[in-house]
């Protein structure tokens, strides 16, 4: 059979239920803690910040398919399914005999995977019959998202934008100022821990973190309000796993199955997401394919982080959460890999690479740049930085299989486009880019703030 270089599915092909893959684990993430009472957090705990339905699936780790509702369905096909594409050309570029495939989750304004899950959360949001809703962004790709979502399902939405981005990338904001959405750059003084952070650090330039602990404050703080973040969380993989799916399927058709599955890595919702029906055949014992999770070496969580509880924010608002972490209070250069500055990884993630099921690497940012030129080269997409952690992770072994000779079949995904990253290829073309790996000692700094936990940790 002719591999096309682009298959779409049909839109009846397309996956009406997610998968939990919390359901095939042998052993399951430990459970979050609530930091008020240092104990189990229950769903309840939970209601004040999350909306009913996505609190319950943050809690279900039974559940093995959850039905997509026909109103999220009805969002998803105005951009899905998304195209599973044969890299031919990267392929005779490099000269290999691997096989490389791609699932290309940019074809949204939001330029990323991240609009899969913030329609979930914008749609049970709409249902439970909140007035609105209040998140983070780093990058801008997730605020995005969430605007597209809130504008579709019709929720007022504010999004803390961490200021350097905020700064760096000032047409973000106006896309989601064009969504309708408000948008403040992050550390604030529109909340206590904006105003904490910005009394000991004026010229603060934000984090993630940070930016999480003002969203969190302000739906707490706010009747009829709840917060939404974009990755790391339960939930948010249940929603991407409609990227692997759709992966898997499209694979069937055309007779392939990867031996090895690659993702960028940032708090983990892609690569969960992408890997979450190869990682059941893994658990159940159908297959065996690799997983490999590539993050930037400037925020290595997997790589050299601790495996242990900790907030999933600055502010220390929200549940603790066991998971590969550089503490809370870590703060990574503000280097270009914006999506990939988070300082924890998803817990279900955490667990399967603690476990044994997955691999990690870290990369160079100099080398990110230099693939994701490669890659925009011969495959036309301009890639986004982050995505590009995936392509070079996948050019690594293809290169590997041009030594041996094997013709192994590689998956990777691609999550978005780089068109708002133009400082990042501007500086990586002009050879001003640097790449940022932190000392033991930086790290260090980030591990003296873990939380103690009695009997525990
Ligand atoms: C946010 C983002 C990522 C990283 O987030 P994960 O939750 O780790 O998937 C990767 N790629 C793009 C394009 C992003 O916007």
């Amino acid at each position: 059979m002719k591999v096309p270089h682009r298959l779409y599915l049909t839109e009846d092909q397309m996956p009406t239920q997610w998968y939990n893959l919390r359901a095939d684990m042998k052993e399951q993430p430990d459970p979050m803690i609530n930091p008020a009472t240092m104990k189990p957090a229950a769903v309840e705990d939970l209601y004040p910040v999350f909306c009913t339905e996505l609190a319950k699936q943050e809690m279900d780790a039974t559940t093995r398919y959850i039905d997509i509702p026909a109103g999220i369905l009805e969002m998803y096909k105005i951009y899905r399914p998304s195209p599973l594409i044969r890299a031919y050309n990267l392929e005779k570029a490099l000269g290999t005999p691997a096989k490389i495939y791609y699932k290309f989750e940019g074809n949204n304004t939001s330029g990323s995977h991240k609009l899969n899950s913030a329609i979930a959360q914008a749609y049970y949001a709409k249902q439970q019959g909140l007035t609105s809703l209040t998140t983070e962004t780093g990058a801008g790709q997730w605020g995005t998202a969430l605007s597209e979502a809130c504008a579709y399902y019709d929720i007022p939405l504010t999004v803390f934008m961490v200021k350097c981005s905020y700064n760096q990338k000032p047409h973000r904001r106006t896309v989601m100022n064009t969504f309708g959405a408000t948008v403040i750059a992050s550390p604030s003084d529109t909340t206590n821990a904006g105003r904490a952070i910005l009394a000991e650090d004026p010229a603060n330039s934000g984090s993630l973190g940070c930016a999480i602990s003002e969203a969190v404050e302000k739906a707490v703080s706010t009747e009829g309000c709840r917060y939404v973040l974009g990755s790391v969380l339960n939930q948010v993989l249940l929603h991407q796993s409609v990227i692997g799916l759709e992966a898997k399927k499209a694979m069937e058709l055309l007779d392939e199955y990867p031996d090895v599955v690659i993702g960028c890595a940032g708090g983990g919702s892609n690569l969960g997401g992408l890997i979450a029906p190869f990682m059941q055949d893994k658990l159940t014992g159908k297959a065996a394919p690799r997983v490999v999770a590539v993050e930037p070496a400037s925020c290595p969580s997997l790589t050299r982080g601790k495996y242990a509880y900790d907030f999933c924010d600055t502010g220390k608002i929200t549940p603790l959460a066991k998971m590969y972490t550089l503490g809370c209070g870590f703060k990574p250069s503000p280097d270009h890999a914006g999506g990939l500055r988070y300082h924890g990884m998803s817990p279900i993630l955490s667990k399967l690479y603690h476990d044994g099921y997955m691999e990690a690497v870290s990369v160079r940012q100099t080398d990110v740049f230099k693939a994701a030129t490669m890659f925009a080269k011969y495959e036309t997409i301009l890639p986004a930085p982050e995505s590009a952690h995936a392509i070079l992770g996948a050019i690594n072994e293809a290169l590997e299989c041009k030594k041996t000779g094997e013709a192994k079949t590689i998956l990777f995904g691609l999550t978005g486009t780089g068109y708002f990253d133009m400082v990042a290829y501007g500086s990586y073309i002009d050879g001003t880019m640097s790449t940022y790996v932190p000392t033991d000692a930086d790290l260090q700094k980030g591990f003296a703030g873990l939380p103690t936990i009695p009997g525990i940790q």
